[in-house]
């Protein structure tokens, strides 16, 4: 995206204060999403970004956002697309990460045998936050013996150590918010 269409794309993020509750900003893609042009676009940025890792076997969302943008950037590359759920959705046999969270934990799954040793992942979600849903993730790819090729994210929230949180790993965000 160039500057004057990622201005375009990021006003179509709507921030809600407050929401789910006090000080979270929700950054809602729903405008985004229901705009053909804006979806279109942000579908294309991400498949650039793929190509320039050269080469990408599958794609992995999580859930929830990361399925609605990674399913069309899976076919639009010509790839698979593996989604990482929710700990407790997917049947049996899983594989398995539990992280921390501000308050409580969380753990994200994977069905065992879906991603091929050394295949060359590409894992994407709607926002980058602190970080540790997308570590997570990454650690369950790598786990079942492939490789995390990139990071990929709509938007990164600054200041809140996502991108410290992934150090050493290719991050790639389209939009910002301070
Ligand atoms: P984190 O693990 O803290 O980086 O949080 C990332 C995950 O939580 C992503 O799946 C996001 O969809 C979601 N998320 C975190 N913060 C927000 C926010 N302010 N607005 C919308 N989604 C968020």
């Amino acid at each position: 995206l160039g500057p004057d269409r990622a201005a375009e794309v990021r006003a179509l993020v709507r921030d809600v204060p407050d929401y789910p509750h006090p000080p979270v900003v929700f950054r809602d893609i729903t405008p985004l999403l229901a705009d053909g042009g804006a979806f279109g676009d942000v579908i294309e940025a991400f498949a650039d970004l793929a190509e320039a890792h050269g080469g990408i076997d599958v794609v992995a969302g999580m859930e929830a956002r990361g399925f609605l943008l990674g399913a069309p950037l899976a076919t639009r590359l010509g790839v698979g697309f593996v989604p990482l759920r929710k700990a407790g959705k997917l049947p049996p046999p899983v594989e398995r990460v539990d992280y921390e969270l501000e308050y409580g934990s969380a753990s994200i799954e994977l069905r065992t045998g879906t991603l091929r040793p050394g295949s060359r992942v590409l894992l994407v979600d709607d926002v980058l936050a602190t970080g540790g849903t997308a570590r997570a993730a990454a650690t369950l790819v790598e786990r079942c013996g492939a490789v995390v090729a990139g990071l990929a994210f709509l938007l990164e929230l600054a200041g809140l150590g996502g991108r410290e949180r992934l150090a050493g790993r290719t991050v790639d965000t389209l939009l910002r918010a301070e």
